[in-house]
């Protein structure tokens, strides 16, 4: 048998089982091995029966009497008694009738269970148990548990691996032997041994620090290699015009805070280096942290000196909405013809008229959607690419983007995903990152409350003297209609109807939502923009970059519902001024508010809150906002940043020291699908 085998070649596996497998992707030998374990029982201390104390134990013992019944209708018991040498204990299954007769008599068993109270007395309840061995797989040791599906038991993968332990004795190893000395690694076979079968809690850990670190280190080298490539590419250079900068920022309606001053002399840096480095920078400020003008600053300089630059953007909404705030930001300067708006929704002959313009060279801000990227756009000269929340992009439209260039781009991305510094590293090793770390001053925090729907009439005036104070307002739903399995959870449409017949009938409110023709969209979105509606009830389309400083409310409906980063990318929308900000986090019903909620009503900080959603949900969360499949991290944690660190290192060594991937073939395979997850190449 060899990692190349199909699942069938294992004695045990037969038709049946392997379907099963195969439906949680498991075919080969290989995925087999490659399939982790979710979490460990240690059932590894062997205790005496007189010794035995309530909670997860382990015995060794010869079983009697195991007899089953009904004791009603659905419910059969089998019972049996467990002896050693020093006493016996009473063993219990439930709905297991097959036990009984399993187990044979005058045979030692491994017995592995919780024993609890149950009906008055002590029994170890549905005890795991197997004759005793010299390699017991599930009992007498820390027994891996991995997820299943229904009709396949961590059993059945337990059996499948210990029938392929062969297999993993062979397997080659795939790091250098250099680094596997420096860094005191178990080799790679052993690794996987004692993943699966761990002799002890010590082996179990290097184990997993073994296989952690060469997750590190693989995404590093492939990061670190994009990055060398990219150096070696010849850059475009876009001097810094003083002048211009300066007269840019007297026109603007606001001081640029010190933060926003630092981020652009970084960018600006970086785009007129005469040493030939590519600008690939991460942009990260929370929402609100005012992204859309330093973006609109390293354009304008791109477009001074001739260049083409692209800003895209991921909804239509935003689109427009980036395309007016600038044609605004650059008009004083007499720069606004050079903006051309490129979105899905436009009339032929507008789209036409855009598509001659960008060609011609005439356009040299363009602004839009995935519409940027068709191929009948024809950039005369591309130099610069902006991406704004970058991670609702895939890597192939980034791509794509950039292919439109002559010559490799500069590339700046924007995101209000706070990324801990860490993940950064690991993940956009080939990424320079930029931090707007502070607010413009005068922004008060938003006061946020979780809210029960029975305090709702008394929320409702409160909200009305805000309105009528001359604010606007954001309603959330999270559905656009009301559909039969959702009950509980609003609908934009509903509440619309509902808020209009009854206490806001007095308003004027509108309605958005991703269902709409494009036109009613972009005509509410601008109404509100421009003061004709008081409140805007809309689905999570407003979710991203939507930016209206008068609006000083937002009503989250079902708000226990949303992710916390959701929750704080909503909430977002408001605080955009000087104003007094409010956010109300609406219950679905009137029970007990999570910790999370009340995480985002304490915290207004984005960083501060995804660190608490690693913290509860686990990095899932974090990552769950981010592209799939950029981080194949599944034993790394990155909060260990001695691993990162150390693992990073290495990466670096690896080529400084010239190795040649050659040499190890699945390290090659391994950087060569990573290098097209990482940001760039
Ligand atoms: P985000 O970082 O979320 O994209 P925006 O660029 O949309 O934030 O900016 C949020 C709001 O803050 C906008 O209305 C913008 O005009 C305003 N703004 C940006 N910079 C400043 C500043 N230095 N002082 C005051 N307001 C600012
Ligand atoms: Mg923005």
């Amino acid at each position: 048998m060899t990692v190349n085998s199909p699942l069938t070649d294992i004695k045990g596996v037969g038709p049946e089982l392997a379907k099963k497998f195969a439906s949680l992707k498991l075919h080969s030998v290989a995925d087999l091995i490659d399939y982790y374990p979710r979490r460990y029982e240690d059932y590894s201390q062997i205790c005496k029966i007189s010794a035995l104390r309530p909670g997860v134990v382990t015995i060794q013992a010869k079983i009697i009497q195991a007899k089953g019944r009904y004791v009603r209708r659905g419910m059969h018991i089998t019972e049996a008694v467990a002896s050693d040498d020093t006493g016996s204990v009473r063993l219990v299954w439930f709905n297991q009738p097959y036990r009984a007769t399993s187990i044979k008599p005058n045979c030692e068993y491994f017995v592995s269970g919780n024993f609890e109270l149950r009906s008055q007395r002590l029994a170890i309840t549905s005890p795991s148990m197997e004759l005793v061995s010299d390699f017991p797989i599930n009992t007498a040791r820390i027994v891996p548990i991995y997820r299943v599906m229904k009709g396949l038991k961590s059993l059945d993968i337990r059996r499948a691996l210990r029938s392929v332990m062969p297999a993993i004795n062979d397997l080659e190893e795939t790091l250098p032997p250099w680094l596997i000395e420096n860094h005191k690694l178990l080799s790679f076979s052993e690794a996987l041994r004692q993943m699966h079968f761990p002799e002890n809690s010590e082996n179990l850990q290097a184990s997993w620090r073994r296989i952690g670190f060469e997750e590190v280190f693989s995404l590093s080298l492939a990061s670190l290699l994009n990055k060398n490539e990219l150096s070696s590419e010849k850059s475009i250079i876009i001097p810094f015009k003083e002048k211009l900068a300066k007269a840019f920022v007297s026109h603007l309606p606001f001081k640029l805070t010190d933060a926003q001053r630092k981020v652009i002399w970084q960018i600006y840096k970086d785009i007129s280096s005469e040493t030939g480095h590519v600008m690939n920078r991460l942009l990260e400020g929370d929402v609100g942290s005012g992204k859309t003008v330093v973006a609109t600053m390293v354009a304008l300089m791109a477009m001074e000196q001739g260049f083409q630059v692209a800003f895209m953007a991921p909804t239509e909404l935003l689109a427009r909405q980036h395309a007016d705030t600038i044609h605004n930001l650059l008009k004083p300067l007499g720069y606004e013809k050079q903006v051309c708006l490129l979105v899905g929704n436009m009339k032929p002959a507008q789209k036409t008229e855009a598509y001659k313009r960008i060609k011609s060279g005439e356009a040299r801000l363009l602004i839009g959607t995935h519409a940027l990227i068709q191929e009948k756009v024809d950039m005369h000269k591309l130099g610069l690419v902006i991406i704004d929340e970058q991670h609702r992009f895939g890597v192939d439209q980034r791509k794509k983007l950039m292919a439109k260039a002559k010559h490799m781009p500069h590339v700046l991305t924007m995101t209000a995903t706070p990324i801990p510094r860490s993940l950064v590293l690991t993940l956009y090793g080939d990424l320079d990152l930029s931090v707007i770390d502070t607010k413009p001053v005068g922004r008060k925090p938003i006061i946020t409350k979780v809210c029960s729907p029975n305090s709702k009439a008394q929320l409702y005036n409160k909200i009305d003297k805000e309105l009528e104070a001359g604010h606007q307002m954001f309603f959330v739903c999270p559905l656009i209609i009301e559909s039969e399995i959702s009950q509980g959870t609003k609908s934009a449409e509903a509440v619309y109807k509902e808020l209009k017949g009854g206490v806001f009938k007095h308003r004027r409110i509108g309605l958005l939502h991703g269902k709409m023709k494009s036109v009613d969209k972009n005509k509410v979105m601008s109404d509100f923009v421009a003061h004709k509606l008081d409140i805007l009830v809309a689905t999570t389309v407003i979710e991203v970059g939507v930016d209206v400083p008068n609006a000083t409310v937002v009503l989250i409906e079902n708000a226990d519902q949303f992710g916390l980063a959701q929750i704080h990318q909503l909430r977002g929308r408001i605080g955009r001024s000087d104003a007094q900000g409010y956010c109300y986090l609406m219950m679905s019903d009137s029970s007990v508010p999570t910790r999370r909620l009340r995480a985002v009503e304490t915290s207004n900080d984005g960083f501060a809150l995804a660190e608490m959603d690693l913290e509860i949900r686990g990095p899932g969360a974090i990552y769950g906002t981010m592209q799939h499949g950029q981080l194949d991290l599944r034993v790394a944690k990155l909060s260990d940043t001695k691993l990162i660190a150390s693992a990073r290192q290495s990466a670096q060594e690896f080529i400084e020291k010239q190795e040649d991937l050659l040499q190890y073939k699945q390290l090659k395979e391994r950087i060569k699908t990573l290098r097209t997850v990482t940001n760039l190449n």
